[in-house]
């Protein structure tokens, strides 16, 4: 009883966020164009909802109330995937620690300490942090008494569980299934999440699973028909940067249904620039190429049995790395 009553009383991570009809994307698109704006998530990515639903689920399943105190997080992570998790670990009021490789930028590390987290650096890569977090973090929190949790990215069941609950949210907006839905895919998580949400409302409207070149590890597995690895990630939307993909997100993406695009570098920072022009909402090359779908035909591309009137949504999964700074030099870097 006690537990459940604790269960009840926690705050949830994430947050409900708009769904917003876009006039103007619309119109290069030539459909009606959708956006779910996960931009505005605590964290300001969708991970939240999935982070935050993992963390929700290790505080349940605590088989003593009390032992919230020794409960302490770990993740390696110096993106959107740390953040949210140093964001949803503040709001729950537990501990988490964010192991960012050496790669990390300064401003994202700023970001994950704003945010409550405390960091730690660890490795080159961020294979190697996490390789620590497994193989050294864990084990020595634990002969401390901590329940040290580990808290993976993309590749579990509460995780898609937390993504899927942005599905019912557009069902109810848009009155039904849209006829199209559009995300990014680094690890899966999200794609996986919302293939989840939709079998769930036994709906199923188009997916289009979007990566760059230089990240495409879906697109690499679905060609070889079976999970494959990356021999390195190449693209600057390194947040998209998951060598192998989740294995669930591999099973989904074959299926009739969802489709893979890869487009390059160059498209997603036009995404990121054209949509901050259109839409004044700034978002990170791995989001950016989500937004590129918008632009040049592409959709159409893809998806020739649009018409005018078909609904698309946009998942704008967001991401922080991107600053004024960085969208002028995309912005260089296109008129070049
Ligand atoms: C994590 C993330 C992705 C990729 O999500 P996966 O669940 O790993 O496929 C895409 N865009 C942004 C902004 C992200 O933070």
């Amino acid at each position: 009883m006690a537990s459940q009553l604790q269960s009840l009383s926690l705050p949830k991570p994430w947050r409900k966020t708009p769904l917003i009809h876009s006039t103007i994307l619309s119109k290069h698109a030539g459909c009606q164009i959708y956006l779910k704006l996960e931009t505005l998530q605590p964290s300001g990515s969708f991970k939240s909802r999935g982070i935050g639903n993992y963390l929700i689920q290790s505080l349940n399943s605590l088989s003593d109330p009390a032992d919230r105190e020794k409960l302490h997080f770990y993740i390696a992570s110096g993106g959107s995937a740390g953040l949210a998790c140093a964001c949803a670990a503040s709001m729950l009021g537990v501990s988490a620690s964010i192991v960012v490789p050496t790669s990390a930028s300064q401003y994202m590390i700023d970001k994950i300490k704003a945010a409550g987290g405390t960091v730690e650096q660890i490795g080159a890569s961020w294979v190697e942090a996490d390789t620590h977090v497994r193989n050294v973090i864990i084990p020595t929190a634990k002969e401390r008494g901590e329940i040290a949790t580990y808290v993976p990215a993309f590749d579990h069941q509460d995780i898609w569980d937390g993504h899927a609950s942005l599905v019912p949210e557009v069902l109810e907006e848009l009155e039904g299934a849209p006829d199209a839905i559009v995300c990014s895919v680094g690890g899966g998580g999200l794609m996986s999440g919302i293939v989840l949400g939709l079998d769930r409302a036994e709906a199923s409207p188009k997916v289009l699973a979007v990566e760059t070149e230089g990240a495409a590890s879906l697109a690499l597995s679905l060609k070889e028909g079976k999970l494959a690895t990356l021999p390195a990630i190449t693209s600057i939307a390194n947040t998209l940067g998951a060598r192998t993909v989740a294995r669930q997100a591999f099973v989904y993406a074959g299926r009739e249904n969802v489709k893979s695009v890869v487009l390059t570098d160059r498209d997603a920072m036009e995404g990121c620039v054209r949509f901050a022009d259109d839409e004044r909402i700034m978002v990170e090359a791995a989001c950016g190429v989500t937004m590129a779908m918008c632009y040049g035909g592409r959709l159409k591309g893809a998806l020739p049995d649009l018409r005018e009137d078909s609904k698309v949504v946009i998942v704008v999964c967001g991401g922080c790395n991107i600053t004024a700074d960085m969208l002028t030099q995309y912005s260089m870097q296109l008129n070049q």
